[in-house]
Order: C-alpha cells, then sequence, then structure tokens
C-alpha cells in the first residue's frame, strides 16, 4: 500500500520488545507478574501492587473496549489522512490495563465508548503497532 499511515516508531528495546513485536506472531503481549498476575504496562521491572520482580510477557486475547475516543480531523501528518479515531482502548484481561491506539476499519461515526473492539497490527520496519478494530 503506498500511502501507509506516517508514524513515529517506538525505540524498541530489551525491556519493551514483547510488545512491539509480538504483532509479528499476530499476539498482543503484556508483562504480567508471576506473583500476582497482575499485567504491568508500559514494561517496567518491578510489578506496583506486590514489587515482585518476577515478571514475563503474557498474551493477551487481543479483546478490548473502547474507553474514550475523539475523531481527529486535522491533518497533522502527512498520509495519516483525518478524519480517523484516536482512541483508549480497556484491554479485556484488566480494568486498569490501557493503550492509546486508532480504532480502524469502520466508519469514524461508528466508533461508541464501551464498543468492543479486537487487535490488529500494523507492520513498520521491525515494529507491529497495535491497532483495534471492530470486533465481529
Ligand atoms: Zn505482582
Amino acid at each position: 500500500m503506498a500511502d501507509r499511515p506516517y508514524r513515529v516508531l517506538p525505540r524498541v528495546t530489551s525491556e519493551n520488545e514483547h510488545f512491539w513485536r509480538g504483532g509479528e506472531a499476530g499476539e498482543l503481549r503484556f508483562l504480567q507478574c508471576s506473583s500476582c498476575g497482575y499485567l504491568v504496562h508500559p514494561p517496567a521491572p518491578v510489578c506496583p501492587i506486590d514489587l515482585s520482580r518476577e515478571l514475563a510477557p503474557h498474551t493477551v486475547s487481543g479483546r478490548a473496549t473502547v474507553a474514550a475516543f475523539t475523531v481527529n480531523h486535522q491533518p497533522w501528518y502527512p498520509g495519516l489522512d483525518p478524519p480517523y479515531v484516536v482512541a483508549i482502548v480497556e484491554i479485556e484481561e484488566q480494568e486498569d490495563l490501557r493503550l492509546m491506539t486508532n480504532v480502524v476499519n469502520c466508519g469514524v461515526e461508528t466508533v461508541r465508548v464501551g464498543m468492543a473492539v479486537r487487535v490488529l497490527f500494523e507492520q513498520h520496519e521491525d515494529v507491529w503497532i497495535p491497532l483495534f478494530e471492530p470486533a465481529a
């Protein structure tokens, strides 16, 4: 596709690689505390709940709910044509686990708070950006 949206790519490190490259396998991954099960995002060396350092990547379902969104009408970036939806989605597995993302593959006017969405990935070089689309 010639008109892929322009994106500022994250810097991939050993601490966040599971997140940015999970999409290569079609998987949305977060660090999970092996002691209490809490999903830690953004990646950190210590679980904020019980201070455990035993954290390991865990694959979630990819299902989420739109918690908040805005429709952007400004052409901030070349190639990313408005209008498009900037959303905060809540990951199904954990109430306070939220991602800032885009909701795609639907009309911007159809997006609602509480809408069920699922992850898909957009690859840019060695990074797989998690985006969300309406769940079937
Ligand atoms: Zn923990």
